[in-house]
């Protein structure tokens, strides 16, 4: 059979993609990315972005990603193969150690998704001796066994992208430790996304500042436009500044002129740190 994929609005490498393409090409097909005036025996989309604009889609083409919906999940023996990584010529690993989160925020996809956290897979049956893996987890630290997860991914010796960020507010004298030891990718992403959790977001900057990682090597998402002032959305910009973590802000509402500025102020560091919000506006 000739697979057609559709990659709608990735950002990174599309996991889906990869494993639908792995498991298809050990079947013996041949898959490649869609083109209109081409035939296909059947085509696959991806869209991750729920704010994106869809295309027209053949017809017959199996869809997934939340960008369509909340409930389509790849088979068993799809969501366990390892990726296809030549799909995009993707020289780092992907992939999910633990799914799904023990929080329920309101603003988040994360729950109704995936569900209550659980193990889903080890670190190799992603990777493959690359130097850098992006790790998609939703909420690493609220799993019992992060400890230990953080102990394997140590010992691979790969650059660490905790890409969907760590949770500051479960952040432990222990977990830090053992982060300050895995060799990181860029940063540790971390978040502060209720103005109303700064005390327990603070301390758990503390925590690892304490344990010997560096505030510039940490950066923490911003949300904003989710119930908070711009008053508020600017406290917290200040405050991590102040304390040398580098900000980085989500806007709630993609359409609202005023979070896409804010954003792209903070965002864009050359400007967040030479040019005050007042002058930027
Ligand atoms: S902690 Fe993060 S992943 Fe979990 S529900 Fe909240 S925003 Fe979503």
């Amino acid at each position: 059979m000739i697979i057609g994929l559709i990659d709608v609005d990735s950002k990174i490498p599309n996991l889906a993609l990869m494993k639908i393409s792995a498991w298809h090409k050990t079947q013996g097909d041949e898959v490649e990315f869609y083109m209109p005036l081409w035939k296909y025996d059947k085509v696959y989309a991806s869209k991750v972005f729920d704010f994106t604009n869809t295309p027209d889609l053949p017809e017959g083409c199996v869809s997934g990603g939340t960008g369509f919906d909340l409930t389509t999940i790849l088979p068993d023996e799809i969501e366990s193969i390892y990726p296809d990584y030549e799909l995009y010529r993707c020289d780092y690993a992907i992939g999910f150690i633990t799914r799904g989160c023990i929080r329920k925020c309101k603003f988040c996809v994360v729950p109704e998704k995936e569900g209550m956290i659980r193990r889903v897979s080890n670190p190799l049956s992603f990777w493959n001796g690359q130097a850098r893996i992006m790790l998609l987890d939703n909420n690493l630290t609220a799993h019992p066994d992060c400890m230990e997860i953080l102990k394997e991914l140590k010992e691979t010796k790969a650059q660490i992208n905790f890409a969907q960020g760590l949770d500051l507010r479960l952040m432990t004298p222990e977990i830090a430790n053992e982060l300050r030891d895995v060799r990181i990718w860029k940063q540790i992403h971390t978040a502060w996304d209720n103005i109303k959790e700064e005390k327990i977001i603070i301390k758990g900057l503390e925590i690892m500042f304490e344990a010997g990682i560096r505030p510039r090597n940490i950066m923490s998402y911003v949300l904003i436009g989710y119930k908070t002032t711009k008053e508020e959305d600017m406290y917290r910009i200040e405050k991590l500044r102040g304390l040398g973590v580098k900000p980085f802000v989500m806007p709630y509402d993609k359409k609202d002129k005023y979070q896409r500025r804010f954003a792209r102020w903070v965002n864009h560091k050359a400007t967040f740190y030479t040019v005050s919000w007042e002058d930027y506006r």
